[in-house]
């Protein structure tokens, strides 16, 4: 049975997944319980799971109300355990998941908070504030070297694994990683289509690891361009990294 994701919107820009496999259905990140009701009230899918990447509010704020609602099991990082509401099952990277009978493989990528995981189900990867579009997420609770260590980790998944990330920041981030790379022909197509899609009201996910090693600035510390543009040519990659990051927190 394939696996069908559907986009449920939250808050300002936000996104919770609807996941659904045979008679599993797993909502990865809600932020907020109505729009997912409304979701599951469309598609007529029945709630089993609710998954969590990090325990930041905007993520896992719908969980309470979800599980009274639908019995479904909350399903998170165990390290964070006692900051994710209604965890039923903490998950690492040791312990895997398991959703409709596959296994999924739960990747330790701390940083933006100490805790977060991501999902990696079939070929779809739900990064959460971790990796963005464009992008990476602030890093609240580790330092450059930490993040750097959890997004080469998700570099090393296939070319052709979806991203599905926490937030509609596309557009912003793109606008910053032309002003390190304006060269970049890949980056500078990419963002024709995200600007098209941003006027259409569409959203700019899902991307794919291999579109992000080839756009995102923060996979790319080791770019020729990036580092003249920092004045860093002979900077090792963590400390490019860090200096990309700073300069984005200001941007
Ligand atoms: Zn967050
Ligand atoms: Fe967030």
């Amino acid at each position: 049975m394939p696996t069908q994701i559907e986009i449920v919107p939250c808050l300002s820009d936000n996104y919770a997944y609807l996941v659904k496999s045979g008679g599993q259905c797993a909502i990865v990140d809600p932020s907020e319980a109505a729009p997912v009701r409304a979701a599951l009230a469309r598609t007529g899918w029945t709630l089993t799971h609710i998954l969590n990447t990090h325990h930041h509010l905007d993520h896992c704020g719908g969980n309470l109300d979800l599980k009274q609602e639908t019995g479904a099991k909350v399903v998170g990082p165990g390290k964070d355990a006692a900051r994710i509401p209604g965890l039923d099952v903490g998950v690492d990277e040791s312990t895997g998941w398991e959703f409709d009978g596959r296994k999924v493989q739960v990747l330790e990528v701390p940083a933006h908070t100490r805790g977060a995981i991501t999902f990696v189900i079939d070929s779809n990867a739900f990064t959460g504030d971790t990796l963005f579009t464009l992008g990476c997420g602030r890093l609240f609770e580790g330092d450059p070297q930490m993040m750097w260590t959890s997004l080469s980790k998700l570099m090393t998944l296939p070319d052709d694994t979806k991203v599905w990330c926490g937030h509609e920041y596309t557009q912003s981030n793109g606008r910053f990683a032309l002003t390190l790379e304006p060269h970049n022909a890949a980056l500078k197509a990419r963002m024709e289509e995200v600007n098209a899609a941003r006027d259409a009201g569409r959203p700019t996910v899902p991307s794919t690891i291999g579109l992000e090693k080839k756009t995102n600035p923060f996979l790319r510390p080791a770019s020729a361009e990036i580092r003249k543009s920092l004045g860093m040519e002979r900077a090792g990659d963590v400390a490019v990294f860090g200096e990309i990051r700073a300069r984005k927190d200001k941007f």
